[in-house]
């Protein structure tokens, strides 16, 4: 493995003291009922990095009464756009201000690298800028066309109060995908971080009131998806759940909602592919596809974990890709200079391996890789970048979450073909191709079934693009006006306006 890009300790300290986290209910901060609380041991460098309160039913249950008392009360809900507005943009401010501490504390919890942690700090308070921006712009439609008595009105409410669940992958982030949009609606909210990453919500919760938003409009409950989550999506006075995570979570929690029929938002798995054309600029699609399966540690619903490679070049394009994955920076997170970080728990590294070892076993090679990573200095869980190829489409490898720094391979030689292969599949979230060709790019974009397709470009993100995926990759849209109208009911009100009508009644 020394031919490997491995970056040891770096000078940069774990802090003494663990973080403590507890609960944000009714606009207070409380440890749980029944006193319980949990650990979090850093994956990278295996020590306890913070404390948290861990959530019963008696939390949750506090925390949805507080949300839905602030939404009746219209403590938010009825407040001005501009109101809202306002606030929104103060803790885009404090997300700024606050940066160094978020990304520290991200890195710490879920062994991501410092300097991408700094970025995603910086494209949160990004969103949050642009949500506010759209808390003025709602609103319905007019129907002057219905005859001379009648004028129709359409409205857009915010649908109530929203179950927010997070993973541990972005945990700042994805709480800022879907917060801010819930708040520039008028919802109020209670959200749940994975128990893996609690404390960058936990510091999202000090700034939302530093920031002036009433109690109760935002709670925190801290702990495991059983009890908290799935008292968070059955529970009656919730009116919506949103939810980031597995496609087995994601069913589960479709269910736990339809007792109550409430209305689900999902952003779930992903088994992306690349399809890359002879003619394309390969230098370019080489380094997006290092960058799509190893950045976050190929811990990413976006993971562009499939090639699918025109088969003239195939060989010299998984060598060059080979070549260039082993100059990768892995290795301690906190060193600014690193790119790939540590593997988010000892049996997530498990499962990792799991699906490479099996691949082998069922004839794959492995030219890169397929095994833990030795980071000196370091008692964390670490993964080699692994290429495999010598794949079917039907193996579990090229078909499943692999949730790691693994990249599958496989071949096409016609559009057709690498259309097939792509829609092969049982997720839809992203899909890419590679060509200088603008043809070849529009019809790959038209026929490829996914929620976003990036032409010659991998994994670019804004806040005015909708992203979320179709078939078992979820339902629903997170960022720009559609991540908005996610939390937004429409209630029709038509006003007779003229005295014309006839009794039904002679
Ligand atoms: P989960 O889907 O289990 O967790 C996501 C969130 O849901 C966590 O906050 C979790 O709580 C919560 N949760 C768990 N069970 C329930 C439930 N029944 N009702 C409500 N909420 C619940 O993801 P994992 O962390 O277990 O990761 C497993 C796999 O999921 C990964 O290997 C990867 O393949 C995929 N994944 C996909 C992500 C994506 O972005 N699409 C993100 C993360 C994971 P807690 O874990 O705290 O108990």
């Amino acid at each position: 493995m020394s031919e490997l890009n491995v970056v040891s300790i770096s000078e940069a300290k774990i802090p003494a003291e663990p973080f403590v986290a507890r609960h944000l209910i009714d606009g207070e901060w409380r440890g749980s009922a029944d006193a319980a609380t949990f650990e979090r041991t850093s994956p990278s460098h295996g020590s306890v990095v913070t404390i948290a309160s861990k959530g019963g039913e008696a939390d949750a249950d506090a925390a949805i009464a507080a949300a839905r008392l602030a939404f009746d009360k219209g403590r938010w809900s009825r407040t001005s756009g501009k109101d809202r507005a306002t606030v929104l943009l103060k803790v885009a401010d404090l997300i700024d201000r606050e940066r160094e501490r978020i990304a520290f504390m991200e890195t710490l919890e879920s062994g991501k690298p410092i300097s991408q942690a700094k970025a995603e700090i910086e494209g949160a308070s990004d969103i949050w800028r642009y949500a506010a921006s759209l808390a003025r712009t709602i609103h319905g439609e007019s129907h002057n066309s219905l005859g001379q008595d009648f004028l129709g009105l359409v409205l857009k409410e915010p649908v109530g109060v929203v179950s927010i669940i997070t993973p541990w992958n972005f945990p700042f982030l994805i709480v800022s995908q879907k917060l801010p949009f819930a708040l520039a609606a008028g919802c109020t909210a209670v959200v749940k971080p994975s128990e893996m990453t609690p404390a960058t919500t936990v510091i999202l919760g000090e700034l939302l009131l530093e920031a002036g938003i009433p109690a109760g409009v935002v709670n925190i409950v801290l702990g495991f998806g059983d009890p908290v989550g799935t008292a968070m999506t059955a529970d009656k006075r919730v009116d919506m759940v949103t939810f980031t995570g597995s496609t087995g979570v994601g069913k589960a929690i479709v269910s736990a909602a339809s007792g109550t029929l409430k209305k689900v938002s999902l952003e779930l798995g992903g088994k992306n592919p690349q399809v890359i054309f002879p003619d394309a600029d390969l230098d370019s699609a080489v380094d997006a596809v290092v960058f799509g399966v190893y950045f976050n540690a190929g811990e990413c619903c976006n993971s562009g974990s499939r090639i699918i490679v025109h088969e003239d070049i195939a060989e010299k394009f998984v060598a060059r890709t080979v070549k260039l994955s082993r100059r990768v920076p892995f290795g301690d997170p906190l060193d600014p200079s690193t790119k790939v970080g540590a593997i988010i728990t000892p049996e997530h590294q498990n499962k990792i391996d799991t699906y490479v070892q099996e691949a082998k076993a069922s004839g794959a090679e492995v030219p890169l890789g397929g095994g833990a990573l030795q980071v000196p200095g370091l008692n964390g869980q670490f993964y080699q970048p692994t290429v495999v190829t010598n794949v079917s489409s039907a193996m579990p490898i090229a078909r499943e979450e692999v949730f790691g720094p693994v990249l599958t391979v496989l071949t096409f030689t016609t559009l057709d073909e690498a259309i097939e292969l792509v829609n092969d599949a049982d997720y839809g979230l992203s899909a890419g191709v590679w060509s200088e060709n603008v043809h070849t790019c529009l019809e790959f974009a038209r026929r490829a079934n996914a929620g976003t397709v990036w032409t010659n470009t991998w994994m670019d993100g804004f806040a005015e693009l909708p992203f979320g995926g179709i078939k078992e990759s979820g339902q629903g849209r997170e960022l720009g006006k559609y991540g908005l109208e996610e939390f937004l009911e429409a209630k029709t009100v038509t006003m007779r306006i003229g005295r014309s009508r006839e009794p039904w009644v002679a």
